[in-house]
């Protein structure tokens, strides 16, 4: 570039060198040529007038000579009239005449001026000569100069005007061209310049290509990820970053060159999914982003994402591209994490499971706070347990009174064969007084409840150290005590479940003996301890409520008053423990002689009151003294001796004839008695809203103890 620049600047000064003698010839040429022009041709004019003049002169002179051809001094006065008219006002410098030898005539003789005559121009004037004829004889010349000052200065002038003229031109024609030269040049120059410009430009750009993909290699290297390229066609790799060998530990030109290295270290169990992805991207042109594993050279399993896309390479030809990033730390990580979520949602249901189980047994306690029955209690039981193992089958058994037998109280499920009834040293719990596995120990109980095969136990019901029952429980899935996994998110914790029906069997345990406490609290605050039949407290609440009841459907209700006669006796010849087992035989007596619906209480003392739902008078009477008759042939045994034949005496009262209160027809009933006894005893006797009547006048037996 640097010799095309110097190769233009020599032809700007070449060009300008060769310009410079032609210009100046050019101004010289027009600054002398003009002038020497015009003075030449100026010159021969003024020669011509010259010879005008001397024509004119010797015209005139042929004239005079006529008049005198031989006198030429005489004609002097001619002379100068003929200067005076011809010359007057003009250039000429001198006007001579020579006679016909050619030798000048003195006398006519004229110069303008001295001075002119001296002048310079006069030297070379232009000069005109005529010859003066007579006769057609020459006999003298006229010779006339004409001044030149006129032009030499007009010539002088002109050269002056051709010089700037000329100078101009030449300047022009000089300047002119080497100004387009240099212009051109300089387009040249900035041409050859750009060009210059351009190739260095083109260096640089290849630079700064070179060090750019040098920056993108280096950047692409020290990624921590494998960038790659790959031929849809053919499957191959046509490029992998530094990464890939540093990742996967297979060298760089393994990768470009092992044919189907695209496929084969993809993971076999994720090849299909890839390749189907890959197969994808490449045929419908949509990037896509996977996740799979891949196999290292040393073996080891890689987690890789790829984010993968279709690229138009030319117009035809496409590659895939992708980047790769090791993901196996954050998949081990989230393995974990998922593991860790897992046990914590397995943790979460075991949570809600066992505070599902806990409201559950609330529950159950609350319920059986209402409890008034054991039968009741047991239908809870049924209800919860089949809440709390819904998959699993059992039984609970519960001692009887006499405590040598356990009876099936309530069920769950339909796996067991239940018996119905097994004695308590044919369970193995019960017998340990803890819980018993069949799987574990191997002891399988003789009630053939348990069996070998199958994951069941039985937990012993114990209150305050006393047996109350068993609880039977067997497991579905599962040969093994503690977890089981049945399923990807499920385990059967055996051990939570045993927990869980050891809590049951308590809580049930603890309702059971409520029960029976509450059983005997509510036996001991409405029986009477002696004879087992309702106390007098009890009868009032129960004569109250069956008067309401008997009020509301408009019937009628009847109460017989029954008192021992001469019961004092009594005691007094057997003795007090004799007079109590007669109090509790009568009342076993009365219990085994009314109907059911009838309620028998001890009013106290020897004194018992029958209540009779829904009977007339009629009917109440008849049933006292079927009991009065009864009672005489009723005998009681004390400590193997046998006790002497006891009466009643008996009243009868009917509500509403003999009161509508409790207390108004007790006491009816009352005064009916008093009646009776007032009558002679073992007797019935009605009462009447008007008084007492009598239904027996006599007894029947004499009362043995009457005095
Ligand atoms: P009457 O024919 O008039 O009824 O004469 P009675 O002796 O039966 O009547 P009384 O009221 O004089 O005597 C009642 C007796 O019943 C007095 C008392 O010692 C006895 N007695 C009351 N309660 C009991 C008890 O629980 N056990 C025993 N063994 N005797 C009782
Ligand atoms: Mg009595
Ligand atoms: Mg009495």
């Amino acid at each position: 570039m640097t010799d095309s620049g110097q190769i233009q600047i020599d032809l700007g000064r070449f060009l300008s060198k060769r310009l410079y003698p032609l210009s100046l010839g050019i101004g010289l040429l027009i600054a002398l040529c003009f002038p020497a022009a015009y003075y030449i041709l100026e010159y021969k004019g003024f020669e011509r007038t010259a010879v005008h003049y001397a024509q004119k002169t010797a015209d005139k002179f042929q004239d005079v000579v006529i008049t005198a051809p031989t006198l030429w001094k005489y004609q002097i006065y001619t002379f100068t009239e003929i200067k005076r008219e011809l010359f007057q006002d003009s250039d000429v410098l001198s006007v001579r005449l020579y006679d016909a030898k050619n030798l000048p005539i003195p006398n006519y003789s004229y110069n303008l001026s001295p001075d002119e005559t001296s002048a310079w121009w006069k030297k070379s004037s232009p000069k005109g000569t005529a010859n003066i004829y007579f006769n057609n004889e020459k006999i003298g010349r006229v010779e006339i100069v004409v001044s030149q000052k006129d032009l030499l200065i007009e010539t002088a002038f002109l050269f002056l005007i051709c010089t700037v003229v000329g100078l101009l031109l030449a300047y022009l024609s000089y300047n002119f061209p080497v100004r387009v030269v240099q212009k051109l040049e300089a387009e040249l120059q900035k041409l050859f310049s750009d060009i210059h410009d351009a190739y260095q430009e083109s260096d640089l750009l290849k630079l700064e290509a070179q060090s750019s993909e040098k920056r993108f290699r280096d950047l692409v290297d020290g990624l921590d990820a494998v960038v790659w390229e790959a031929d849809t066609d053919n499957r191959r790799y046509s490029f992998v970053s530094q990464q890939a060998e540093n990742l996967f530990l297979f060298p760089i030109n393994q990768w470009q060159t092992s044919a189907d290295f695209f496929n084969a270290q993809i993971f076999i169990d994720d090849r299909e999914r890839v390749l189907k992805a890959y197969l994808m991207s490449a045929e419908q042109g949509s990037g896509c982003e996977l996740e799979y594993r891949r196999i290292s050279r040393d073996g080891s399993i890689i987690w890789v994402r790829d984010n993968l896309r279709l690229v138009t390479v030319n117009a035809k030809e496409k590659q895939l591209r992708g980047v790769l990033v090791d993901i196996t730390n954050k998949r081990h990580a989230e393995e974990a994490l998922n593991e860790a979520n897992l046990e914590l949602n397995q943790s979460v249901r075991q949570l809600e499971q066992r505070n599902l189980e806990i409201t559950a047994l609330h529950e159950m306690s609350d319920m059986f706070q209402l409890c008034r029955e054991r039968e009741e209690a047991y239908r809870i039981i049924e209800v919860v347990a089949e809440k709390l193992f819904p998959e699993d089958s059992g039984a609970f058994y519960i001692l009887d009174s006499s405590r040598n037998m356990l009876e099936l109280a309530c069920s769950l499920g339909n796996g067991v064969k239940h018996e119905q009834n097994f004695p308590p040293d044919s369970c193995w719990a019960l017998r340990r007084g803890n819980t018993n596995w069949s799987m574990n120990n191997k002891l399988v109980c003789t009630n053939k409840i348990c069996e070998i095969d199958n994951q069941c136990f039985c937990i012993p019901m114990l209150s305050q150290g006393d047996t109350i029952g068993v609880f039977h429980l067997e497991l579905t899935s599962g040969n093994k005590p503690g977890r089981d996994r049945v399923a990807e998110d499920t385990v059967i914790d055996y051990e939570a479940k045993y927990q869980l029906a050891v809590s049951m069997t308590e809580h049930i345990a603890m309702a059971l003996a409520n029960l029976s406490l509450r059983e005997t609290l509510r036996f001991l605050s409405i029986r009477d301890p002696l004879t087992s039949l309702f106390n007098r407290r009890h009868m009032e609440e129960t004569l109250m409520r069956e008067i309401v009841l008997a009020e509301r459907t408009s019937r009628t209700l009847g109460i017989i008053m029954m008192d021992i006669d001469h019961f004092k006796s009594f005691n007094d010849t057997y003795g007090h423990d004799a007079g109590d087992t007669l109090l509790k035989e009568f009342g076993r007596f009365l219990l085994n002689n009314i109907r059911e619906y009838d309620i028998a209480c001890r009013y106290g003392g020897e004194e018992f009151i029958c209540i009779l739902p829904e009977t007339t008078l009629e009917k109440a009477l008849e049933r006292a003294e079927e009991l009065r008759i009864s009672l005489m042939s009723f005998r009681v045994e004390h400590l193997g001796r046998p006790l002497g034949m006891v009466t009643i005496s008996a009243g009868v009262a009917i509500y509403p004839l003999h009161g509508t209160t409790e207390a108004t027809i007790v006491k009816s009933a009352d005064e009916a008695l008093y009646r009776a006894k007032e009558n002679g005893r073992n007797r019935v006797v009605a009462a009447s809203h008007k008084g007492i009547m009598e239904t027996k006048e006599e007894p029947f037996l004499t009362n043995l103890f009457s005095s």
